[in-house]
């Protein structure tokens, strides 16, 4: 896109979920100049951005996706999966499923009260959504974000006989899932415009991209962070036209969960047994960085629809979802390579990941815990009494589902829901690694603003909460 200027105000690394909305907020004061570099391809326009990333009843996540990378990581000890992160303008948020339900009031207990209580939060969600189903007290008309509960397409048959084998089996009535108060069967709020993905790169940079003190450079990797002392002074970043670096009078990293901490270890900041491992410096231990991250599990069940039963046209993948203590139960409309799922997440798991630039690079230790396994299981008899219902209304044929853990293993995967890598807290936490500011502690000038820094679980989605987080970070940062 632009070619690459050589020093600004602010350097924003990853033009992601956070990235895209930092860089149209710091842009709005015209005295600021703002870089944001992305790794990935970009575009100029909202009418150029690839059909793919529009197109919200597909993930364009496969494979040979030129909008993604993947990683192999190690979901336990034995069973082994794979990550995969935007890779484009907008980030996650391009190929994401487009569920947007906010974190629950009772997660931000283990946000720092001052600044990150859900009280202090909450305007921040209704500012950045316009909510075309639900106004009051807790809900924006006016935000950037679209959210509606049926997208505006029509609902798979899956989708309304999932809802009805829920209310006859006991399970409340959950009409807005961003209630404070959310807990039962429902539709799920999606940030969707008619058929179209809004992602924030269409919510909030395309609106920003011509500004003259804005420049947006795509194709273009951050190496490293470089310091002066405990300054962060600039980035070196590598593109098709060779190394170079980018001063910033602050550098603001938001490369997600996975890149963020991995950045920061390749600019000597980290855990130093982790950095001496692969022969970096130790510029600036911090025990935090990588370790004690959150995810959601996610067990598979698979199903198969009956003649009839298929949506007559493509629809979100995921359109009402069951939300029971710490289980979800997700009814998905489309298939995973070619076989159709129900999925039982874990949202409260008590598995904590570590992340190292050296092989094994991401493990989740999932179902460590005798607990989450007793809590798998039983979310994995709650599904399987659904199907029975199901089945018994003809919507999914026979299907064959044990609860054993051997079944659980080979059923596992994530929910591409990583937080918590680069963990905000306060100075006296010794795995803290960016105080409620978002700065990274011990350092200046660096600053970080993404999935990352999510300090505890979050028993929802993450893709909400991380727009808040940078809409949030970008009134004080
Ligand atoms: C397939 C998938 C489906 C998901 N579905 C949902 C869902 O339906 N609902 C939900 O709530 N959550 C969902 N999530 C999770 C949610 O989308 C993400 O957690 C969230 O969007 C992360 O935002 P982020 O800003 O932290 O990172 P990202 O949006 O991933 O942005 C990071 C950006 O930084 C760029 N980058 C990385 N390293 C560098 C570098 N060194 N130099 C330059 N650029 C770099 C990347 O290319 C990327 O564009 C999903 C995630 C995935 C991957």
């Amino acid at each position: 896109m632009s070619s690459l200027p050589t020093a600004a105000d602010v350097v924003i690394v990853g033009a992601g979920t956070c990235g895209c909305i930092l860089a149209a907020r710091l842009s709005e004061h015209p005295g600021r100049s703002v870089v944001l570099v992305e790794s990935g391809p970009t575009y100029a326009s909202r009418d150029l951005c690839p059909p793919e990333l529009t197109d919200a009843t597909a993930l364009p996540i496969g494979p040979r996706s030129e909008w993604v990378r993947h990683y192999p990581v190690h979901l336990t000890d034995t069973r082994a999966g794979h990550a995969v992160r935007g890779r484009v303008l907008g980030g996650s948020s391009a190929v994401n499923g487009c569920a947007f339900v906010r974190a629950r009031p009772h997660d931000f207990a283990a946000w720092p009260a001052d600044r990150w209580s859900y009280p202090t939060v909450l305007p921040y969600f209704r500012a950045l959504e316009h909510d075309h189903d639900f106004g009051g007290d807790f809900h924006g008309d006016a935000g950037p974000m679209p959210v509606r509960r049926d997208g505006g397409t029509d609902l798979a048959p899956i989708s309304t006989a999932f809802t009805h084998a829920c209310l006859h089996a006991g399970f409340a009535d959950d009409p807005d899932k961003n209630a404070p108060t959310a807990e039962g069967v429902g539709p799920v709020p999606l940030n969707i415009d008619g058929r179209t993905r809004v992602s924030t790169a269409l919510a909030y940079l395309m609106p920003a991209i011509q500004r003259p003190n804005l420049t947006v450079v795509g194709d273009t990797t951050v190496r490293r962070t470089v310091f002066d002392g405990d300054v962060a002074v600039a980035v070196d970043v590598a593109s098709a036209d060779g190394e170079h670096r980018i001063h910033g009078g602050r550098i603001i990293l938001c490369a997600g969960a996975i890149e963020t901490p991995l950045l920061l270890m390749r600019s000597g900041v980290g855990r130093p047994a982790d950095l001496r491992a692969a022969d970096i410096p130790v510029g600036h231990p911090l025990a935090g960085v990588g370790s004690g991250f959150a995810d959601h599990p996610e067990v598979v069940l698979p199903y198969q629809p009956v003649d009839g039963c298929d949506p007559l046209r493509p629809v979100p993948a995921l359109q009402t979802v069951l939300n029971d203590g710490d289980i979800e139960i997700r009814p998905y409309t489309t298939s995973f390579g070619g076989q159709r799922y129900l999925g039982v997440a874990l949202m409260n798991s008590r598995a904590r990941g570590s992340l190292r630039l050296r092989s094994p690079q991401i493990r989740y230790n999932y179902l460590d815990t005798a607990e989450d396994r007793a809590a798998m299981r039983s979310g994995v008899d709650t599904a399987t009494g659904l199907l029975r219902r199901l089945a018994d209304a003809k919507v999914v044929g026979d299907f064959d589902i044990e609860s054993t853990d051997d079944w659980l293993l080979a059923h596992l995967g994530t929910s591409q829901h990583t937080t918590g890598t680069c963990r905000m807290g306060t100075p006296d936490d010794a795995y803290a690694v960016v105080d409620d500011q978002c700065t990274v502690i011990g350092l200046q000038g660096l600053t970080i603003v993404d999935a990352s820094i999510v300090p505890g679980p979050i028993s929802r989605g993450v893709h909400a909460t991380a727009v808040m987080i940078a809409e949030r970070a970008a009134a004080f940062v």
